[in-house]
This record gives structure tokens, C-alpha cells and sequence, in this order.
């Protein structure tokens, strides 16, 4: 019915008269993105719990202990911000690509575990890691092109490579290998369209580390595949086994390598925002190739980390002191214990790998030897019923059959939400 009196049109609560066509519908990649979101899945989860129950609702589904008192940011940081706003300089638009004091501050907090100095033209300033992730690779979807992605992962990667146009394609983290890399498969995927692969490390969901000799041979196999590595290091320095964490741009000279990180994870503030993007590349191949150009032209048309934050990062990055940064990491390392200790004594429950870093471990869930339990899907809707508490089901990561569990939570909930963990798979076991 046309409007044309004036008036109004009352809507008859039946919908509108046939006939009409509307010329608008969403974009039809959106479909697969609400599948690839963990917050997508975590939401079906929780629409599951009982509002009756009178438990607290544990969540050991995502990472942010951000709410935690025993996860409290550094009062350093907390000052820096204070600061910032107190001085009135930056209410103002930043530059696109980030204030410059901040992007050194990040290129030299970086290079201290380089073989050699970021310059702050390396280093653009995002709105977290996830910003960082996008502009990555917004800028490397050029038509046809494939990029090569890890399972287990993290979902904002096959989200954004869907909603830019790039095909992922998928090599397999190695559960019975420390979780390594399946390089073979690596090299069997590539093709002559592939521009790049992502490596996740510290490693989420499977909480390692790669030694220096993986990373190594991941820049062969990269260069010899004439490929970027993109390396998300958001979890960078949370590692509390006897690995060490070595950053990927430490192979920058066999191999360009997109570092990408924020201050979410070690600084606990992921409400914040704040993220970067760094050019590890000290033969200058993304400069010739137009990769920097093209972030820089990214940036110039999408939104900016906060000017507030972005003044506090020097700050942030240089006078946090070790004293943080190690109540962190041995707050992670007593948690991923628990964590680790309490599953082994779950008979349907195995995991693979004693988590040494992030804040996550994956673990197999064997649901044959549960009642009235389909899959890894349906195990945690009645989790969330039965005993309010919510993990991550693997099929959200391409690990159908398989469980993330965050431990970076306080002790004693933690504990609390792991006995009901197993409270659960007791009373579902098959005889
Ligand atoms: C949390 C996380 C991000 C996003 O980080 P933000 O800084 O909060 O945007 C990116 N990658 C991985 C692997 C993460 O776990």
C-alpha cells in the first residue's frame, strides 16, 4: 500500500501487502560468518542455562579474566590512561596509522626480542588484534586468492576471510605433536594463488608454544611457497612451561612476516582496544610489493584506536614492570595446573598436551562413553543447563569431537566450575 495521502500507513500486524518487493537483503556471506563467530556459538550455548538454578554461571568458554580481581591490570596502566585524559592533548583525531610516539613506543617494545630494530614506519597502530586481523587480510584479498589457516584456530579468521572473498583452506595442528604445525600439509594446500599463512602463537586454543626450530621451518617452507606468515602474538610472554617464547619476526630475513598483537592479553584490558600491526620484513618485499601502501590506505578509510589510549601506550609498553607481568604468568601457570590436574581425572575427557601458555588447553571429548550425549555441541548446551557453566565446543574451531576450556579465571571459581565439570560426566557415564 502506497503512503501517498500523507498519513500514516498502520502496520495490520499481519505484514505487509503481498505484491511489494523490497530491494534490500543482507549480505549472503553473513550466513557462514555467524557460524564461524565464537560468540555466535556461545550464544546458543547460553541460551541453554537455567535461570532457576541460583549458581553463579562459570564461563570457561572465552578469554577475558579482565572481571577477575586475581587478573587485575597493572596500576601503571591504569595511571597512563588517567594521565592521558587528565592533560586535555587528545580528545582529538589521531593520525590514521596511529600517534607517533605510540608507534614507536610499539616498534621498540618489539625489537627487544628482534635480531635486529623495527623502525615506528614499521608499525601501525588498530583497534585490538582483531582490527589488525582484518586489515591483514582486506589487504592481501585480491580475486581468487587462497590463505592458509590453522585448525584448530580462531574463528575471526575464517569470518573475515569469507566476508573479504579469500578462499581459506586449512592445515591441521597436530594434537599427538605438541600441537605442531603439519607442514606437509602446508606445502600440499598452496598453489600458485596462495598469498599467505597464519600461525597463531603462543597458541590458541591448544595452549603451546613453537620452538625455534618449527619457526624456522615454517619460513622455509614460506619462502619456498613465496608466501607472508602472518603471525598473530597476541599471547606473546604468556608462557609459564619451560619453552620460551620466540617471536616469528626473529625469521624476517628468510620469510616477510606480518606480526600481529595487542596489549588485550598481557595487560588484561581487552576493553581497550588497542592493537598493532607490524612489518617484519628487513629486505623491504612488503614495501616493493605494495603490502605497507596498502595498509596505509586501509587505515585512511576505517576507524581508529582511541586517541586516549594511544598516548598511554608508552608509557604502557615502557614502565610496566616484571613484577605484573610475572604475577600474570604465574596466576596463568597455578590455573592451567588446576585446570590440567582435574581433567585427568575425567574418564570421558583426554588432553593431549599440558598447557604451557595462552590461556587455553583443547581436550577430546570420547562422548561414546556418555548417555544421551550426540557431540561436542550437545555436551555443552546440557552442560550450560545442567550445571551453569560454559565451554567452548571444538566444532566452533573446526575441531568437531573436541572442547576448549579457558583456565584463565580465578582459583577457586575455576575450581568450582571444573567439579561440576566433572560432576556432570559422572552422572551422564554409561554404565
Ligand atoms: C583475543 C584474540 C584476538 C583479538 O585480540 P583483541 O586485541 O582483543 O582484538 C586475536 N587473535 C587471537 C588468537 C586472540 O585470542
Amino acid at each position: 500500500m502506497e503512503n501517498g495521502g500523507g498519513g500514516l500507513v498502520v502496520a495490520n500486524g499481519k505484514g505487509e501487502a503481498e505484491g511489494r518487493r523490497w530491494r534490500f537483503k543482507p549480505n549472503e556471506r553473513l550466513a557462514a560468518v555467524n557460524q564461524q563467530s565464537i560468540r555466535g556459538v556461545l550464544d546458543i550455548v547460553g541460551s541453554n542455562l537455567n535461570g532457576e538454578d541460583g549458581r553463579v554461571v562459570i564461563q570457561l568458554g572465552h578469554g577475558d579474566p579482565s572481571a577477575f580481581e586475581s587478573f587485575r591490570t597493572t596500576s601503571t596502566a591504569e595511571d597512563a590512561v588517567v594521565e592521558s585524559i587528565r592533560s586535555g592533548k587528545f580528545n582529538r583525531y589521531p593520525p590514521s596509522i596511529g600517534l607517533p610516539a605510540a608507534r614507536r613506543a610499539v616498534s621498540e617494545y618489539l625489537s627487544k626480542d628482534l635480531p635486529y630494530k623495527l623502525s615506528h614506519d614499521d608499525v601501525f597502530l588498530t583497534v585490538g588484534c582483531a582490527q589488525a586481523i582484518e586489515v591483514v587480510l582486506h589487504v592481501l584479498s585480491r580475486p581468487g586468492a587462497n590463505i592458509l589457516l590453522p585448525r584448530p584456530g580462531f574463528p575471526l579468521y575464517e569470518a573475515r576471510t569469507t566476508l573479504c572473498g579469500l578462499e581459506g583452506r586449512h592445515f591441521d595442528l597436530l594434537p599427538d605433536q605438541h600441537w605442531e604445525i603439519d607442514l606437509e600439509a602446508v606445502e600440499s594446500l598452496a598453489d600458485e594463488n596462495t598469498v599467505a599463512m597464519v600461525i597463531i602463537n603462543p597458541v590458541n586454543p591448544c595452549g603451546n608454544v613453537f620452538s625455534r626450530e618449527h619457526l624456522e621451518k615454517v619460513a622455509g617452507v614460506a619462502r619456498k611457497l613465496g608466501i607472508v606468515v602472518i603471525a598473530d602474538e597476541v599471547y606473546a610472554h604468556l608462557n609459564f612451561g619451560s619453552r620460551p617464547f620466540v617471536p616469528m619476526g626473529a625469521f624476517s630475513s628468510i620469510v616477510p612476516v606480518i606480526t600481529l598483537g595487542s596489549i588485550s592479553k598481557r595487560w588484561v584490558v581487552p576493553g581497550w582496544r588497542l592493537g598493532w600491526l607490524a612489518a617484519c620484513d628487513p629486505n623491504g618485499i612488503l614495501k616493493q610489493n605494495k603490502i605497507v601502501d596498502g595498509v596505509r590506505s586501509y587505515l585512511n578509510v576505517s576507524s581508529d584506536p582511541p586517541t586516549i589510549i594511544q598516548a598511554a601506550i608508552p608509557k604502557i609498553l615502557g614502565e610496566t614492570t616484571k613484577d605484573f607481568f610475572n604475577k600474570t604468568v604465574q596466576t596463568l601457570k597455578l590455573t592451567a595446573d588446576i585446570c590440567y590436574n582435574s581433567l585427568l581425572q575425567i574418564d570421558c575427557i583426554s588432553c593431549p598436551h599440558r598447557p604451557e601458555a595462552s590461556m587455553f588447553v583443547m581436550v577430546r571429548l570420547d562422548a561414546s562413553r556418555l548417555k544421551n550425549i550426540k557431540d561436542d555441541m550437545d555436551f555443552c548446551c546440557k552442560l550450560a543447563k545442567e550445571e551453569s557453566i560454559i565451554v567452548l565446543p571444538g566444532s566452533a574451531l573446526g575441531m568437531k569431537g573436541w572442547l576448549r576450556i579457558t583456565f584463565a579465571v580465578d582459583p577457586p571459581l575455576l575450581q568450582d566450575g571444573l567439579a561440576r565439570l566433572r560432576s556432570f560426566c559422572h552422572r551422564h557415564k554409561k554404565n
